[in-house]
This record gives structure tokens, C-alpha cells and sequence, in this order.
């Protein structure tokens, strides 16, 4: 108790005394140095006794080894794991930016597995002996998928789209409807890349519509290209009109310039048939009369992060003459990735099953609704104590990094509400999800908290509810 009274330094210095020697800690801990290393335990416990000497000085109590070594295990424990933490992404947001976007198909986990531990033919042609070109591991494949002519590959859309303009358009005008000037996520702006590409942004039209004399008009001696991109965040409704891919291609090539499309998400396969609504495909683009047409890896594909350009031969044979595609160029993990998710798209019949991401987007509801029931029971028991309520209730999910931005997934999920006018436990709830070992991400909306379940997959159930297992700490 003497070390309670506070300023008194002969109480102090008896508390101070009261505290192990690191060294006699560190013989006290050979668990902790078989699992962490004796640098990072010594240094644990130093930071440890650090910390108890600081709390003395306030006038706590000095903690016993025990106590000491438990600091000390959890602080190791916490720098053990991993800062890129796996997460459940139950927002109901299919592909989020936030939480790393398409989830890839185990063809293609394996694959980057392999590329990962073993030497590749990455840029060697193993028929010739000679050098090879990265861009053939994908590029037959996304000739077949996408009937383009050529094909690269390079770190995201964004690059992909910031490349072609520089090589296409650098110090000439690139001519767009003013309706398609989109930002993405706050840190991708056409007008910002077109500027920093070098090329001069011609808008034209209006906000709602945008007409073909409009294109033809601003076409002028200093014009590099027209450029269509796809509003894929937003959707401007009512009195609006656009230039259709092939009226757009048409002028282009009257006037011997190149149309070129930012599809943004690009799905390779006509989404429809899975009642799904239809996003426009680089095969559509390329039919129309684009020249050259730029997607992600990540988004709707399903694959992983990547910008991919198909189109024209001697257009994209320019852009990889680029020194700058050489900076943006993606890795041989990432190609395996890639190579491995395309070819199931060789396959619609099974592209539903195997592709992680459209396997998410068809759940029906009645799979989250029995889901829901399954989990029901063991979560509203680790809720004990909480003042809320926990109910089975069908809600809608979307599909995320700007696809189709209207369209809604009838889903369903749990939903916690507050009982009486307690919404403070909404954000207590909230937290604790976080704070699970494997963080359960919601979404509070309406003075509730939803777990969409649509992206639970069921080979994660066990581990989601052990979670739930030892009850949920109010905090
Ligand atoms: C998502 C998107 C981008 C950016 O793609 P990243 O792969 O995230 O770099 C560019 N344009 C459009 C239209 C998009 O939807």
C-alpha cells in the first residue's frame, strides 16, 4: 500500500526496488524466447519494466513477474502479428476498396504460391531459349476473352489509363463528355492524370447530356484522341444522353484519331446470365469500334490488383515502348494471378462456382437467411448483458468499387438495435466486432448495426462463430 501514497520518494524507491531485474525476467521467460526471439523478448521487457516504473512514478503499485511477464507476452503477441490484418467483410459491400477488393479464386491462390517459391519463365521463352515478353503469360487469354488484337498489363486502371494517355496524348488534346469526368476514391480524377500525363482535357457537352456534334466540333488540329469513361460511382438520371461507343468510334476514325474507353471495372463475361445487371465488357468496347480500352485486375474480374490494356497492335506495341511501362509494370506473382483467373473465364458453365467473386455476387438470400439462422443462436448468447436486440432480417448488398452504383443484391443478415434509446452501444458494439481477433466489419445505418452475410463464406463459419465462443466484452 505504500507505494499508493503518492511523492513520497522513499515509498517510491521501495516500489522501484520491489521490481525484477531484466535479466532475472528474461530467465523466468523461456517460452517467450522460444517463440519470439531473445532480441524481441529482451526488448519486450524492457519496454515492459519501462512502463511499470512509469506507473509507479504516478503512484501505482509496483506489478508482481507474474504480472510483468503476462505485459510483457502481450506486447510480443502484438507485434508478432500481422499489421495487414484478415478481416470479415459482413458491410454488404461486395468489392470494397477499404478492405482489398476482389477475394481470389484458389486456382489462382495456388498459382501465385508457386510463382512466389519457384524460379519462373517469366521473360523466357522456354520454346526458343530465348528472351520472352512478361505480357505473353496473359496475353493470348485476353485476346480469346476480350476478341482485342494486343494486350499489357500494368500496376492498376489507374496506370493503365495515365500510361495510354502519355503515350497517346502527351502535349495533344483528349476530348471527353463532361458527364464522365469522375473522380474515384478521392485520390483517382480524370482531369488530374490527364494533367499529369501531359495531355490538355477538351470537356465537352453537359453534366446530363452530351451529344455526337459535340465530339465533332472540338476535333481540331491539336486533338490526340477521344476518350469515353465508364461513370462507374455514380449514374446521372433523367433528361441525359451519351455518345454511344460505336457513334464515338465512328468520329474518331473519321477524323484518323484513336477512341479509346476507361471501363473502370470490366467484367469479361456478359453478367445477365446470372440475373446479374449488365456492365459493359471490353469485348463490347472493341465490337463498337474502341481502339484501345483499359479495366482493373481487382474489381468485378475478380483477379488480382492490376490495370489491363487491350486493343490495337500498334497502339499498345507504343505504350510498351513507354520507359514508363517499365516503372508500372506488374510482377510475376501477380501475372500467375492473373493467368489463373482468366482461363476460368474460358468456362461460364463453372465461372459461377470457381470465380470467388461472382460466387459472392449470386448467393441468393435464402443461403444468407439459413446462414443467419445458424448464427443466430451462438451470437445473441455472447451479446448477454447488452442492451439490444438481435434479429434475422433481409437487407441489400452492392457490389462495390464503383459497379453498377444503383443496382442492389437482396441479401440478408443479422441486424443489432438498440433497446430503449441506448444508440451509444451501437458504436460499443462496433468496436468490439473490430477488436476480435479476426475483426468483423459491419455497417451501422438507421440506428442499427448490420451483418450482411452475404460474403461469410461457409468454409469461415467455424472460425467467425468461434469468435463469439467466449462472449463479447462490453467495452
Ligand atoms: C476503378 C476505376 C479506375 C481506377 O482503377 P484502379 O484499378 O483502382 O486503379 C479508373 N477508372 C474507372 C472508370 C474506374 O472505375
Amino acid at each position: 500500500m505504500a507505494s499508493m501514497v503518492h511523492g513520497t520518494t522513499s515509498d517510491d524507491s521501495t516500489a522501484y526496488r520491489a521490481l525484477p531485474s531484466l535479466d532475472r525476467l528474461l530467465t523466468a521467460a523461456p517460452g517467450l524466447v522460444a517463440a519470439h526471439g531473445r532480441t524481441e523478448t529482451t526488448q519486450a521487457l524492457r519496454d515492459t519494466l519501462a512502463d511499470a516504473r512509469r506507473r509507479i512514478g504516478s503512484g501505482e503499485a509496483a506489478p508482481d513477474s507474474a504480472g510483468l511477464l503476462e505485459n510483457a507476452s502481450a506486447r510480443l503477441a502484438a507485434r508478432a502479428g500481422p499489421r495487414l490484418k484478415q478481416v470479415f467483410n459482413l458491410t454488404g459491400t461486395v468489392l470494397h476498396t477499404n478492405l482489398g477488393r476482389a477475394v481470389l479464386p484458389d486456382e489462382a491462390i495456388a498459382a501465385m504460391v508457386n510463382a512466389a517459391r519457384s524460379p519462373s519463365a517469366l521473360e523466357y521463352d522456354v520454346d526458343s531459349g530465348g528472351r520472352g515478353d512478361r505480357d505473353d503469360v496473359v496475353n493470348e487469354l485476353l485476346q480469346e476473352l476480350t476478341g482485342a488484337e494486343a494486350a499489357t498489363v500494368v500496376n492498376n486502371n489507374a496506370a493503365a489509363v495515365f500510361l495510354l494517355l502519355n503515350t497517346l496524348a502527351q502535349r495533344k488534346e483528349v476530348i471527353v463528355s463532361r458527364g464522365e469526368l469522375v473522380e474515384i476514391g478521392g485520390a483517382f480524377r480524370v482531369p488530374d492524370i490527364m494533367k499529369r500525363a501531359g495531355a490538355r482535357l477538351v470537356e465537352v457537352g453537359c453534366t446530363n447530356r452530351t451529344h455526337p456534334r459535340d465530339f465533332e466540333e472540338a476535333i481540331g488540329p491539336r486533338t490526340g484522341l477521344l476518350m469515353k469513361i465508364h461513370t462507374s460511382n455514380y449514374a446521372i438520371e433523367g433528361f441525359t444522353a451519351s455518345v454511344a461507343q460505336a457513334d464515338m468510334a465512328r468520329i474518331a476514325h473519321a477524323h484518323g484519331l484513336p477512341f479509346i474507353e476507361d471501363l473502370g471495372s470490366g467484367t469479361l463475361t456478359d453478367l445477365e446470365r446470372w440475373n446479374l445487371p449488365h456492365e459493359p465488357t471490353p469485348r463490347e468496347a472493341i465490337a463498337n469500334g474502341a481502339d484501345l480500352v483499359t479495366f482493373s485486375g481487382d474489381k468485378l474480374l475478380g483477379g488480382p490488383q492490376a490495370g489491363i490494356l487491350v486493343g490495337r497492335q500498334d497502339l499498345i506495341g507504343k505504350i510498351k515502348k513507354n520507359p514508363l511501362k517499365r516503372a508500372l509494370r506488374v510482377g510475376k506473382i501477380t501475372l500467375a494471378g492473373l493467368e489463373a483467373v482468366l482461363r476460368l473465364y474460358r468456362d461460364p458453365d463453372t465461372l459461377a462456382e470457381r470465380l470467388t467473386t461472382l460466387r459472392l455476387l449470386t448467393r441468393p438470400r435464402d443461403a444468407m437467411l439459413a446462414q443467419a439462422e445458424r448464427l443466430k443462436p451462438t451470437i445473441a448468447q455472447a451479446l448477454t448483458g447488452w442492451p439490444l436486440t438481435v434479429s434475422i432480417e433481409p437487407m441489400l448488398s452492392q457490389i462495390g468499387s464503383g459497379s453498377l452504383p444503383v443496382d442492389r443484391l437482396p441479401s440478408a443478415g443479422l441486424v443489432f438495435r438498440p433497446q430503449g434509446r441506448k444508440s451509444g452501444v451501437l458504436n460499443r458494439l462496433e468496436t468490439a466486432l473490430r477488436g476480435l481477433p479476426l475483426p468483423v466489419i459491419g455497417r451501422i445505418a438507421d440506428n442499427a448495426l448490420h451483418l450482411d452475410l452475404r460474403c461469410l463464406p461457409e468454409r469461415d463459419e467455424a472460425a467467425f462463430l468461434a469468435q463469439f465462443s467466449l462472449g463479447l466484452k462490453p467495452c
